[in-house]
């Protein structure tokens, strides 16, 4: 678990629903250092060496416009290739390393990130907008996700396993299955969780003996370098881990096109993925490519539910981080016996959600991304005006200096029929859906009546649940959880993957089946 932070207090998945004042004070200085720290100019870094592009983009801050956070480089289809051979020339050493010594390498590139999660978590307030426990914990579990890649290295012990000797006469024979990496790995990530979704594959990837060229979104470039920075510190060889930074359509193309890609692990929405899955299959033969992508995730709460509880997971799980979670409760799916009694109560609490700057320690809800997600709630609450109706929500707001940046009311919308196309659109914004039920049966249809499949929610009698994780279609299920209806994910407990269109691998990030996806197996026949 993630070992940082002041005194005897450690950052872990248990501890961080009710931290001490320690954490504020740490998060607040860090807060303060890295404010000073905005607007300098960050280079990538390809085969150990810091390299500039002709073109920069500036990358501002979601909470206020006016807040320039650095200057990055705008990294061309070339520097894709720079980034490429040199992972390719760093590949022999890093994978034939004795994997002990991987594994202590990646241990210490853990421990630097351990050493910065609060700087880095100001820094993703910044310019994710994520509130301060959200920020802390996408840190915390990308170093969380490295250690439990090193943990399934070593429990499997290295992946060679003794098979059976062939019943030769007059031979003695010995087979060994290996499992060994594939070469060189791209990792492209989302804005969402630069942190986790950065270190989690690229640190399988690495774990696994690959070498990793890195494309965060050019919405968080910023987070991802800090994350460069520590693998470097921790003394991975040059070129084994390449940050480079560029538009996906430009930069992000180029390395998908590019024959010197032995694998890739995409997370982001369902077009793009698809896109590169199509685009990647064009390769001389076929390599391995980890999809994870969109969801648009319901919750199911019957007669027998807690409501309470399930007002506070729908609540978190619909608004954490604005909406813009691959795992936000999207579609709530109500029992009509209970239905009115438990909106009441969900519209309630959403009034009482703050929403603001997210650095501030009240604020639960701070903008969304960008200027283009903005208007996107624009554009669906107008939509949303004439398919249902508000129930809570549907405008920006713009008091005082909000108007600088990007924030949205949580909005809850029902009476919008069940065929209408933003049942099974993925908005990505502070949108939620509800709509009534009359047997399980059908909640569950409804429910399952999406491409996607990546989380589920229920809230009912423990009966009903084992029903709802039987027939629910979805990665990760959760029931009776008030602390997300359908969100939450930490290595080793809730290992996080989605089914259908939500991903293509069928194993979850943190599970004990995801390294040796970065892996192909070998075995080894001799004859004495
Ligand atoms: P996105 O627009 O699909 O972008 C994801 C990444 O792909 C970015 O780094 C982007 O770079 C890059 N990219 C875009 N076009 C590309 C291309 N043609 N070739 C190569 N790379 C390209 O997604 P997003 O808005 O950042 O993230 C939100 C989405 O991610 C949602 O759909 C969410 O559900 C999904 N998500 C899924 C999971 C999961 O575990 N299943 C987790 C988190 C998020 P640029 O930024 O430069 O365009």
């Amino acid at each position: 678990m993630a070992e940082k932070v002041s005194g005897d207090f450690r950052l872990t998945y248990a501890t961080m629903y009710d931290p001490p004042e320690a954490l504020h004070q740490e998060y607040e200085a860090a807060l303060e250092a890295v404010r000073g720290a905005m607007g300098a100019e960050h280079a990538m870094i390809i085969d150990g060496q810091e390299v500039q592009a002709a073109q920069k983009f500036e990358d501002r801050s979601p909470i206020n416009q006016e807040w320039v956070l650095g200057s990055f480089q705008s990294g061309t289809e070339e520097d894709a290739h720079r980034a490429l051979e040199a992972a390719q020339r760093a590949k022999p050493s890093w994978a034939q390393m004795p994997w002990k010594e991987r594994v202590a390498t990646m241990r210490r590139a853990a421990g630097q990130i351990d050493a910065r999660v609060y700087e880095i978590a100001a820094v993703i307030s910044l310019e994710v907008g994520k509130n301060r426990m959200e920020a802390l914990a996408d840190i915390a579990e990308a170093a969380d996700l490295i250690r439990y890649a090193c943990d399934q290295m070593e429990s499997n012990d290295g992946f060679v396993v003794r098979m059976g000797e062939d019943p030769l006469k007059e031979y003695q024979a010995r087979n060994i299955s290996v499992l060994r990496p594939y070469g060189v790995w791209v990792v492209i990530s989302p804005f969402n969780f630069p942190a986790a979704l950065t270190g989690g594959p690229a640190g399988a990837a690495l774990v696994a003996g690959n070498t990793v060229v890195m494309k965060p979104a050019t919405d968080t470039p910023w987070t991802v370098r800090l994350l460069a920075e520590c693998f470097r510190d921790a003394g991975l060889p040059d070129g084994a881990f390449n940050y480079v930074t560029g538009p996906g359509s430009t930069l992000g193309e180029a390395l998908v096109n590019s024959p010197l890609v032995d694998g890739i692990t995409f997370t982001g929405s369902f077009e793009v993925g698809m896109s590169i899955y199509r685009t990647f299959a064009n390769g001389r033969y076929p390599r391995p490519i980890i999809l994870e992508m969109g969801g648009k995730n319901p919750s199911l709460i019957t007669r027998n539910a807690d409501l309470d509880r399930a007002v506070s997971g729908v609540l978190r799980s619909a608004f954490g981080l604005q909406g813009q979670k691959c795992s936000a409760n999207s579609r709530i799916y109500v029992d009509e016996e209970i239905y009115g009694e438990f909106v009441p109560k969900l519209i309630e609490a959403a009034q009482d959600l703050r929403v603001g700057d997210p650095t501030d320690r009240a604020v639960f809800m701070g903008p969304v991304i960008n200027r283009g997600a903005y208007q996107d709630f624009k554009d669906y609450s107008e939509e949303l005006s004439k398919a249902g109706e508000f129930l809570t929500g549907g405008k920006v707001v713009t008091e005082g200096d909000l108007d600088k940046g990007f924030f949205c009311e949580p909005t809850i919308v029902a009476h919008v029929k069940t065929d209408h196309r933003l049942w099974q659109h993925e908005m990505f914004l502070p949108v939620t859906m509800v709509h009534s039920f009359q047997t399980l049966d059908q909640a569950i249809e409804l429910a399952n009546s999406s491409s996607y499949g990546l989380t589920a929610g229920f809230y009912g009698s423990d009966e009903e649940a084992d029903w709802f994780f039987e027939n629910i279609e979805a990665g990760v299920t959760y029931a009776n959880r008030p602390q997300g209806a359908t969100t939450g994910a930490w290595p080793g407990f809730q290992p996080f993957g989605g089914w259908k269109g939500s991903g293509s691998s069928g194993k979850n990030a943190g599970g004990h089946y995801y390294l040796q996806l970065y892996m192909h197996e070998q075995v080894h026949t001799l004859i004495k």
